[in-house]
């Protein structure tokens, strides 16, 4: 079959033919209709410090996807061939005092699809059959791959309890971008978003932003504070993982205000403590999707929020040099690739 793989610990990925994989004990055969290429991607093509440290060439990338079923492995049950389906990414074990404490999303054995296993960017693909989810029959195939992705935005905005409350969202890739929209939807008073893109801002605010502010063109912190009336932000959603939006977020959020902290920062971000101590912030980690909780959501708000103008590109797999170019550039949001 065709697949897109790190086949050497260097920057790039080959699109190479690989064996057609068979579904072990528990597993599912996947023919993969649709997958949608993801931050973590990215770091893994540009083969940057964390990818270094945990992928192990040869790998099959991509866990954001959707597809039939062709074939179910021994002792699968509840799953049949035909089936439409995506998949959690992460491979909970069932075991561990986090599974089995009902926050599986915090498996301390957990295996990423696409990471640690390989993943969706080919023809076929094979999964455990405990993380299959199956699709609304009616959910199309470019936007299915995106339950993942918007998942982590559901995630992350359930837990800032955004009801009534004036919302920034630091962080214009594709997860701050549906945050905007679900934050709307869960009954935010205000929802600003705050990037660097002014093609994804765009896109932001016409999913639900009332108001997109350019952090190379305006002082965030000033427009915030004037636009919730100097008191600041009652939330702030970080999903950029950046330094500097760090401190702004620290300096934007209300007395008693509350930050989540999504996105991944591969340098030390240095924290003002006194700020955070003095006005009684709360800081709160968010990582994941919660197993299936989250899915049930998705599925519900994607039958009422409709996220297409964030699939800014639709390609063949074979011109996946020219969607990870444009996600590089940060001028696509969402990249949806077709075997
Ligand atoms: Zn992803
Ligand atoms: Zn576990």
């Amino acid at each position: 079959m065709k697949a897109l793989m790190k086949t050497e610990a260097k920057e790039g990925l080959e699109l190479t033919e690989a064996e057609t994989p068979r579904p072990g004990p528990g597993e599912v055969l996947v023919k993969v209709k649709a997958a949608s290429i993801c931050g973590t991607d990215l770091h893994i093509y540009s083969w940057d410090e964390w990818a270094r440290s945990r992928i192990a060439p040869p790998l099959i990338i991509g866990h954001e996807f959707c597809g039939q079923v062709e074939e179910v492995g021994p002792g699968v049950e509840g799953v049949a061939p035909g089936d439409y389906v995506s998949a959690e990414t992460h491979i909970y074990c069932g075991r561990c005092y986090m599974c089995r404490t009902g926050r599986a999303h915090l498996c301390e054995e957990m295996k990423i699809i696409g990471v640690d296993r390989h993943g969706a960017f080919a023809e076929y693909i094979v999964v455990p059959a405990k993380v299959l989810w199956k699709n609304d029959p009616e959910l199309p195939v470019n936007i299915a791959p995106l339950q993942e992705p918007f998942g982590n935005a559901v995630h992350a905005v359930k837990r800032a309890e955004v009801g009534g409350k004036r919302v920034a969202i630091f962080g214009d890739g594709p997860i701050g971008i549906f945050a905007c929209a679900i934050a709307r939807r869960l009954g935010a008073k205000a929802v600003w978003l705050v990037g660097l893109s002014p093609r994804r801002l765009e896109v932001g605010k016409s999913l639900g932003a009332d108001e997109t502010l350019d952090a190379s063109a305006v002082d965030p912190v000033a427009e915030l504070r004037r636009l919730s009336g100097g008191r600041g932000v009652d939330v702030v959603l970080e999903m950029s993982g950046s330094p500097k939006a760090w401190e702004e977020a620290l300096r934007s959020v209300a007395l008693g205000g509350r930050v989540v902290a999504f996105g991944l920062s591969h340098e030390r971000i240095p924290w003002d403590l006194n700020t955070v101590v003095f006005n009684e912030i709360e800081i709160v980690g968010v990582v994941g999707r919660l197993i299936f909780e989250t899915w049930y959501e998705t599925r519900d708000l994607l039958a009422e929020i409709d996220i297409s103008p964030a699939v800014t590109d639709e390609l063949p797999l074979d011109d996946f040099e020219a969607g990870f170019g444009k996600l590089f550039r940060r001028e696509a949001v969402k990249v949806v690739l077709y075997p």
